[in-house]
């Protein structure tokens, strides 16, 4: 028996960067009274509370006491306080602004060459390149772009795999992977879903056999792909409609 289960965010619990259907909502609050659950996703921790917390169906304090919040790939962990009523950060590992600086250089300098900076798409105010403390994460069309325009960029990740290698020809000192559905995430080594799922074990004093993890880019060079290579027992979902099949059916049989 399993006793946590783990979620990459985008396109694996919603439609990427969208806030959650309201059946995922009710699924995770059933197994939060059997499972600790634990999102782990590229994304701030605002985006946490916008896209699943506030999605949840009148959760008691109980039950949010089970579900752990690994943002930034886990690179900050936060957690609910049933006392303060309120969500708490335990850790948060960021990069430095060195590595901010030429992380942004490097992503920039890469896609304008391969004509893959699309500046003229973007809506006011958006920007193609963030700085989310523990990563910095590339989105093409911007963070405000529309879902149908975001899948239509780059449905066969050509396009990210491209600004990849050219990113890690310019600085091989950090890790590019490619996620959601437009977006790359520079991090420095490690820090990516093994270095979460490794605090994740410590934190949750659990086991890596303990762990039932769901993703959608869980092939090599995926931003799930680091919590396969780990060993951990991993289910590979085409989107959230998967996910809450595969969710049915665990909370049947319990
Ligand atoms: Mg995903």
């Amino acid at each position: 028996m399993k006793k946590v289960l783990a979620f990459d965010i985008d396109q694996t619990l919603n439609v990427a960067k969208t806030p959650i259907t309201d059946e995922i909502g009710e699924l995770l609050v059933n197994c939060l009274d059997y499972f600790e659950v634990c999102p782990i996703s590229g994304q701030k921790f605002d985006q946490f509370l916008i896209q699943i917390v506030d999605r949840l169906p009148n959760p008691t304090p109980a039950q949010l006491s089970h579900l752990h919040l690994f943002v930034a790939q886990g690179t900050q962990y936060y957690k609910f306080d049933t006392e303060k009523n309120d969500w708490v950060q335990i850790y948060n590992y960021p990069l430095t602004e060195e590595q901010v600086a030429k992380i942004s250089e490097t992503i920039e300098k890469s896609a304008r060459e391969l004509g893959f900076w699309e500046e003229d798409k973007l809506m006011e105010g958006d920007e193609i390149i963030e700085n989310r403390l523990s990563q910095v994460t590339f989105s093409a069309l911007g963070q405000k772009a529309g879902t149908e325009a975001k899948y239509a960029w780059d449905p066969d990740c050509k396009k990210r795999e491209k600004i990849v290698k050219r990113c890690k020809e310019l600085a091989p000192e950090f890790d590019y992977e490619i996620g959601g559905t437009t977006s790359i995430n520079a991090i420095t080594p490690g820090m990516n879903k093994e270095f979460g799922m490794t605090h994740l074990l410590e934190e949750l004093n659990v086991k890596k056999e303990d762990i039932l993890y769901f993703g959608d880019m869980t092939q090599p060079g995926g931003n799930d792909y680091p919590v396969v290579a780990m060993g951990i027992d991993t289910i590979t979902v085409r989107s959230h409609e998967d996910t809450a099949f595969a969710l049915r059916g665990i909370l049947g049989v319990l």
